[in-house]
């Protein structure tokens, strides 16, 4: 870290200030002499909005000074000036020069299995990592097949590939998880030398955008690569050999891949994805803890851009050091239902996100600019599965591919997405002709009527709440404004549950991580766990490798 410093926290300044005005801001908040400040870095910056004619940029800093002693004991009762936290990360193992037991595999190249294999081969463990799909670039190709020509590819898509499912995202990088050992910087910093814009680091509601992403997923291929890791592209685990223990445990002793091989292994980070639903039912099948988790269900919601912008930043909309804005919103209806925002993206775009065939799933995505003309939200009604799919662990799974299927039909049965506009949603009617909004999600929408593909109490939650939203963001309730459906992936149907030791609760040697198992919702609590999962599993090899 160097230097001691202290953090300076909530320090707000009108949006106009000048480059100077932030020392002079720092002189007079902590009472210091300008010579006393030998440096000053951002560290967080984010905005205060709530007054439309006087938005503060917020900041977050790190001061040295010449004086810090004498500044934090006079404030030592101010909890916006305080030590600088140590976020610098320290590897928990290293793999012994001697080591030789199997390698440790790891599931699954998304944000969780990227940042497990990451760290384990930064660690010395020279991790396996299979993935079902391939590499980014062939990737993007059958991505855009869909989007643009109809064609699905069911193991190259949207969800499957090398970046996993965040990959054709905003590539928004922020999280609510407890994160008491900084490892949320561990993984944005890994994203910076990946070739990630710096800003990541500093901003509070930092975002990627889909090109940077691929190539940042390369660049980590590489450095895991540098350091003995090894991929395997379009190889789908397909089956978990399983041995069954004198004491009556259960231990993995092995991986079935789709090339026909049989992989032994007997530590797995399984970090599969939510759309993993083929390989879910094969650890059910073989007696792997599996159980029902709720997610939420709903439509992609679209805006002009300028309409979220002037209802968020009212004179100030359009600066551009505050950029494209975004909302987060929630309703709680009287049939006990909540309404919320998910996946907000700024100036961006809905894209197809099906991993099957015959199904129809919205996602939203941008580019770094946030530039395009739409804004894009998942609008989505909470479920769970003791009210709406009872009985089965994997009961979420069949509920899903219904309404997707639904969707599917509703749009023709050729992949355009069904729409309605708002308006005639609230009404009850079908839509035939686009008003104000065109929508962007390719490769088209049908327009009709939502209640084809929705079950009612979604459509009910989601009627209650569109006009308690436009009373919060003016015009988010205009008659124009375009849904289309079905967003279903909002997170994973299961949670494979493991405990303490993050191993599953009843196989030895497999361990579930990141959003696919239940543990994480979105690329940066999926890398964080990906990091915790992967030094689980190294201080087990360590101490595995102890045993005579
Ligand atoms: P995944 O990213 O889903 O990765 C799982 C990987 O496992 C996949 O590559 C898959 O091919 C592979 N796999 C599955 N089964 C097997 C098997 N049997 N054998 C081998 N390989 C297998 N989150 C955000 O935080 N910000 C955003 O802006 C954002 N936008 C999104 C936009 C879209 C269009 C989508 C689809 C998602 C978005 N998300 C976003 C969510 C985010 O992508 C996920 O939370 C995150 O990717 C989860 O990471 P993961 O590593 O756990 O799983």
């Amino acid at each position: 870290m160097g230097a001691a410093m202290l953090r300076l926290s909530d320090l707000a300044l009108p949006l106009d200030h000048g480059p100077a005005d932030l020392e002079q801001a720092v002189i007079a908040r902590l009472g210091v002499e300008p010579g006393d400040i030998e440096r000053l870095a951002v560290v967080r910056r984010g905005n205060d909005a709530r007054r439309k004619t006087a938005i503060k940029l917020v900041y977050s800093l790190d001061v040295q000074l010449r004086n810090e002693a004498e500044v934090l004991a006079r404030f030592a009762e101010d909890q916006h000036v305080r030590p600088t936290p140590d976020t610098s990360y320290r590897f928990v193992a290293r793999a012994p020069e001697d080591y030789a037991g199997l390698r440790p595999v790891v599931i699954g190249a998304g944000p969780c299995g990227l940042l497990a294999a990451l760290v384990l081969a930064q660690m010395g463990f020279r991790p396996i990592i299979i993935e079902r799909g391939k590499a980014v670039r062939e990737r993007t190709k059958d991505t855009w097949g869909l989007w643009r020509r109809s064609v699905l590819d069911p193991e190259s898509n949207v969800q499957f590939g090398e970046g996993g499912a965040g990959t054709f995202s905003d590539g928004k990088l922020y999280s609510r998880i407890k994160d008491p050992r900084h490892l949320g910087r561990k993984v944005l910093t890994e994203f910076v030398k990946a070739g990630a814009p710096e800003d990541i680091l500093t901003e509070a509601h930092p975002h990627i955008g889909t090109f940077r992403l691929v190539t940042m997923v390369m660049s980590i291929r590489e450095t895991i690569e540098k350091l003995g890791g090894e991929y395997r592209f379009q190889t789908r685990v397909e089956d978990f050999e399983i041995e069954q223990e004198a004491g009556g445990g259960r231990r993995l002793t092995g991986l079935h891949l789709s090339t026909g091989e049989f992989l032994p292994a007997s530590h797995v980070i399984m970090a599969v994805g939510h759309s993993a639903r083929d390989t879910f039912q094969v650890l059910y099948d073989r007696g792997v803890h599996v159980e029902a988790k709720p997610f939420a269900l709903g439509v992609r919601i679209e805006h002009p851009q300028s309409w979220i912008d002037n209802a968020r930043y009212g004179p100030n909309a359009g600066n551009s050091i505050l950029g494209p804005a975004a909302y987060s919103i929630s309703h709680k209806c009287a049939n006990g239902r909540v309404v919320y925002s998910f996946c907000m993206c700024p100036g961006g775009r809905v894209v197809a996100a099906t991993s099957e065939e015959g199904r129809v799933v919205t996602n939203g995505m941008s580019q770094y600019s946030r530039a395009e003309f739409n804004a894009n939200s998942g609008l989505v009604v909470d479920i769970t599965p003791e009210r709406d799919y009872p009985g089965h662990p994997l009961a979420g799974i069949a509920f899903q591919r219904k309404f997707e299927e639904l969707a599917f039909k509703a749009g023709g049965a050729n992949y355009k997405a069904p729409g309605q506009k708002l308006g005639d949603f609230l009404a009850g009617r079908a839509s035939s002709e686009f008003g104000a909004v065109i929508p962007s999600y390719q490769p088209g929408v049908h327009l009709t009527d939502l209640r084809e593909c929705l079950p009612d109490f979604v459509i009910d939650a989601i009627r209650e709440a569109l006009p308690v939203f436009g009373r919060q963001v003016p015009g988010y309730d205009h008659s124009d404004v375009v849904m289309t459906g079905v967003e279903t992936r909002t997170s994973s149907p299961v949670r494979i549950t493991r405990g303490r030791d993050f191993q599953s609760l009843n196989t030895c040697g497999l361990y579930p991580a990141g959003e696919g198992a239940g543990y994480a919702g979105g690329i940066l609590s999926a890398a964080v766990d990906g990091i915790r999962v992967a030094e689980a599993l190294a201080l087990e090899l360590v101490s595995c490798d102890r045993v005579p």
